[in-house]
């Protein structure tokens, strides 16, 4: 039953109860009124005027206003007869009457006459009393029946009262409950109504919403569980090694490949914290630190293997919800660059012994005893030394940088003589000043601590910078060289007065190959950053400060020997 139906049905029942409740009293006030005004009517009145004629009576005999009023009265009493034996008891008292008119003196007469009236009023007086009975009936089914209905009325309000708010407020609780479990995601909610009503529909509108979101849940679960299984699948098939961090460094996922390379299965260290595995194992102790590593050798899987670390921070809404850590495996560029490194310290390491030999057949054609030589021939050969002189540079620097790329750099680092390191490669590079008419600006403290440094690199170094600061100043300038102590460091200064460097090369000067566009000169751009590693290898420094048009100076800072040393 719908629920309009239900509450028009029970408003309209109370109206009913409230209907016959009120026609029921209306009914009894209506009849006892009518009793009261028929008593009022059919017997008080006959009371009067038997009473009326009573009183008049005993002056008839005189009196002709007393028969007159006897006579009315009678007449009235005669159109009254409203009860049984009032009709003979009336007919009786005209008789008598119209007998006392005859013979107004006969005592008798009165005597009867008193007894017809004697016998009406009692007549009145009993209906009175018998009415007031009846009525007193009526009032008492009155109160019966109104109190009937009123009770029912009570009881039917009282259940009204007591339900009708549950009707309503019940199927909206559990509606409303049901709408929280959907909100809270909880999709297998069903409201069971047993009624037929608007809120039986509602709930079965609410059961087909729920079994849709359930079934698009699930559809969504389906498919978001299909595309986490790709995703899966695609990251363990590649090559480079991949492991995922949530925000608080607590494995996600990890790879095959990092698997093989951790030595560590995902399933034993999926969840747990990631500094924890750290403790038990030195790869994720690496990875794990901030230290930007350049390339990373792990022997994994029965060979040797190379790879490149690379953190990615994964974003949601502007914060980092985690990490991930790609281990890029450049095992294969590595075997390259390896390759590329042997070719060439093979090729510089041949080139050396022809080059060589030119230098000293140069130096035997220097020699008088071979035979004279022109002023052509002499230019000629000057150009052939020139050369030569370069590619002997060109390949001790190729031969370097393998040195460093191998990572072979040999260095034997003892307390050096500093004045002896700087002088030998200022000495090699005097002719090349003179033939630039270049005047070198010397500054070599007398007492100077031994350098802690590996002298043979130390030279090259301080000879590559020399060279650079000759090839790169302008003929007739001068060049400041200087050393000296500075908190336990010795710094080795190269100033020229040549073009200097453009702000935006500074840095990169030291990069492999690189050189400044627009420089013209010889080179291969490799000079600076064998210098660099050098340097670094003996824990020092190298630095440049340059005026873009007036100059650049280099410095390379060193340890200094403890005193004792000196
Ligand atoms: P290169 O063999 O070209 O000199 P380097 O590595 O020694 O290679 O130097 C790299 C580049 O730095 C040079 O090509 C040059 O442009 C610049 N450079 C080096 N030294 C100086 C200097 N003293 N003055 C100006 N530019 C310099």
């Amino acid at each position: 039953m719908k629920l309009k139906t239900k509450l028009s049905l029970g408003l309209s029942f109370l109206f009913a109860i409230i209907l016959a409740f009120g026609i029921l009293g209306f009914y009894y006030i209506n009849r006892l009124s009518n009793d009261a005004s028929m008593v009022l009517k059919n017997n008080h009145e006959s009371l009067v005027y038997s009473n009326n004629m009573l009183k008049v009576l005993e002056k008839i005999p005189g009196k002709k206003d007393a028969f007159k009023i006897f006579d009315d009265n009678l007449k009235k009493q005669e159109a009254n007869i409203t009860e049984p034996g009032e009709k003979e008891s009336t007919e009786e008292l005209r008789k008598n009457f119209n007998e006392l008119l005859t013979n107004p003196t006969d005592a008798s007469n009165y005597t009867e006459l008193r007894q017809s009236l004697q016998l009406i009023n009692d007549l009145n007086q009993n209906a009175i009393l018998r009415k007031n009975e009846i009525a007193q009936k009526t009032a008492e089914n009155a109160r019966f029946w109104l109190t009937i209905i009123f009770t029912l009325l009570i009881i039917v309000s009282i259940i009204f009262i007591y339900n009708f708010p549950s009707i309503i407020s019940d199927p909206v609780t559990r509606l409303s409950e049901g709408i929280r479990e959907i909100a809270n995601k909880n999709y297998k909610q069903r409201i069971y109504l047993e009624q037929k009503d608007e809120f039986g529909d509602l709930a079965n509108a609410f059961n087909s919403m729920a079994e849709k979101l359930d079934e698009y849940e699930h559809s969504n679960l389906a498919k978001i569980k299909f595309e986490k299984s790709r995703i899966e699948t695609i990251i363990n098939q590649m090559k480079d090694g991949i492991i995922g961090l949530d925000e608080k460094n607590h494995i996600l996922f990890v790879n095959v490949v990092s698997e093989k390379i951790l030595g560590l299965k995902e399933s034993d260290i999926i969840g747990k914290y990631a500094a924890d595995i750290a403790i038990h194992n030195d790869l994720m102790r690496t990875l794990l630190k901030e230290d930007v590593i350049k390339e990373l050798k792990i022997y994994a899987d029965k060979k040797e293997s190379f790879f490149n670390k690379d953190v990615i921070n994964v974003m949601a809404n502007e914060a980092v919800i985690g990490q991930v850590i790609v281990l890029r495996n450049i095992t294969p560029y590595h075997e390259l660059n390896e390759a590329k490194t042997n070719f060439i310290a093979t090729v510089s390491h041949e080139l050396k012994t022809p080059i060589s030999s030119i230098q000293l057949s140069l130096k035997l054609l220097d020699n008088k005893q071979t035979g004279e030589i022109n002023t052509e021939q002499q230019l000629l050969l000057d150009g052939i030394k020139d050369d030569t002189n370069r590619l002997l540079k060109i390949t001790g620097e190729l031969l370097n940088m393998t040195q460093v790329d191998s990572g072979k750099i040999q260095l034997s680092i003892a307390a050096s003589d500093t004045k002896q390191i700087l002088t030998y490669a200022i000495n090699a590079n005097r002719n090349a000043a003179e033939q630039k008419n270049i005047h070198l600006d010397i500054s070599i403290p007398d007492q100077l601590p031994k350098v802690v440094a590996d002298s043979e690199k130390t030279v090259w170094v301080l000879n590559n910078l020399l060279s650079n600061a000759i090839r790169y100043s302008y003929d007739n300038s001068t060049i400041f060289i200087s050393t000296g102590a500075v908190d336990k460091t010795i710094t080795f200064t190269v100033k020229d007065t040549g073009q200097g460097i453009a702000p935006q090369y500074k840095e990169k000067i030291f990069d492999r190959y690189f050189r400044v566009p627009g420089t013209h000169k010889d080179g291969t751009g490799l000079g600076l950053s064998i210098c660099k590693e050098f340097i670094e290898a003996q824990g020092g420094q190298i630095l440049v400060e340059s005026d873009y048009g007036t100059g650049s100076t280099f410095t390379v800072v060193l340890n200094a020997a403890p005193i004792l040393s000196l």
